[in-house]
């Protein structure tokens, strides 16, 4: 058995050094004194602790090739290993990103590969060496498929940046199936009150908007402008409003400005007949500009649109290389930023407020079995705004 340790080798000196990790995540503090019973208590297996328990077979729509159709299979999925969790999946958002999975578009990328990296579910089996989940506890997996606790960014405490971060669905077989396995390090817990095919998405569009913003420096008052309402904005625009930012969308067409009263924004603007940029300066210019969309092109403004010392976000993929106007950047100490996920804690933070605040993502639901049909859905970019795959019986 390996032992998460770190700081009480004289209470149990009969402990094999070579057993033990040093582990420098703070939130492992508690772990310790769980540990520190946990080992006084009984030293091989603690009555009423989680147990491994056996390989379980269930369904998998893998992909067999790079760019080939999915594939129904039915699997074995192995028992936790030392720090996994297996997961029983409930719900499985699919994301842009699994193309890259679809497509073999990741470098080094192995086949027959399982995508999927927004996953809500139900512990099944947990290793002995994971103190703080148990079968049945409902859990959430998203892109960070855990962290190494070695490289320079892990021992700062970054694991964001870890830099041998594996990510589910690529690194490992991901959510479009019955069965998971993960590292504990990296779930989240899911809140009552917020349904499995709800939580799925935001495990991945819901944390990336939510941690980015809560991390750009805003403050409440401030002006942070959403641009884009699909999948990522229309998330973004109901976390920017309940944050207490004066928020504003912009997106495409007045057919969109009703959607975007009804989640929250404070004012919209209509890029094919406004000026954004113009516009922002009306109201003292952006704080925070934050883009969801996908074309490069649509970008061409944005440092324009920002308030003196304003800071400019990607969360969201351009297709091209984005053009900077570097003078109001130079003379107004604007900055351009990117933002990645966020940690399973992240996550957490993400699921909890949400709960707390009634943010909900838009979901189209599908079988598991349909993962062809709900992926080419998605990539169509037809989807009000995110597909899920409700796998829970
Ligand atoms: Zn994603
Ligand atoms: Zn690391």
């Amino acid at each position: 058995m390996r032992i998460v340790y770190s700081g009480f080798r004289k209470v149990i000196p009969q402990l094999d050094p070579s057993l033990l990790i040093p582990v420098f995540d703070p939130s492992y503090q508690k772990f310790q004194k769980t540990l520190c019973i946990y080992l006084h208590t009984s030293p091989s297996k603690p009555a009423g602790e989680p147990f491994p328990m056996p390989p379980v077979t269930g369904r998998a729509m893998q992909v067999p090739a790079a760019g080939g159709a999915f594939q129904l299979v039915q699997k074995e999925f192995a028992e936790p290993a030392s720090g996994q969790v297996r997961i029983r999946v409930q719900a499985c958002g699919v994301c842009h990103s699994d193309s890259l999975t679809k497509l073999g578009q990741w470098p080094g990328i192995q086949f027959p590969r399982t995508p999927g990296h927004e996953i809500a579910g139900l512990v099944d089996a947990v290793a002995p060496d994971v103190p703080l989940f148990k079968p049945g506890q409902r859990v959430g997996l998203g892109w960070h498929g855990g962290h190494c606790n070695y490289c320079i960014p892990c021992r700062r405490g970054d694991f964001i940046l870890c830099q041998n971060q594996p990510i589910s669905g690529i690194h490992y077989d991901g959510g479009y199936a019955d069965y998971v396995l993960a590292p504990a390090n990296a779930l989240a817990f899911i809140p009552d009150g917020l349904a499995d095919a709800d939580a799925a998405p935001l495990l991945c569009a819901g944390i990336t908007t939510f941690n980015a913003l809560r991390n750009s420096g805003a403050r409440t008052g401030d002006t942070v402008a959403i641009l884009g309402i699909g999948g990522l904005g229309h998330l973004a625009v109901q976390y920017a409003a309940k944050a207490g930012y004066r928020t504003v969308a912009v997106a495409r067409g007045q057919d969109k400005a009703p959607l975007a009263q009804q989640l929250g924004a404070h004012i919209y603007i209509d890029s094919t007949t406004q000026d954004p940029a113009k516009e922002l300066q009306k109201i003292g210019g952006a704080n925070i500009i934050l883009s969801t969309v996908t074309s490069a092109k649509a970008l061409d403004w944005v440092i324009d649109g920002l308030a003196p010392a304003g800071k400019f976000i990607l969360v969201g993929a351009p297709d091209a290389a984005v053009t900077i106007n570097p003078f109001p950047l130079l003379l107004g100490r604007r900055t351009v930023a990117g933002w990645p996920s966020g940690t399973g804690m992240d996550s957490e933070d993400t699921l909890n407020f949400s709960a707390l605040a009634g943010v909900k993502p838009m979901i189209e639901t599908y079988p598991l079995e349909q993962a062809e049909e709900a992926y080419n859905r998605m990539m169509s970019g037809n989807a009000r705004f995110r597909v899920v795959l409700t796998t829970g019986k």
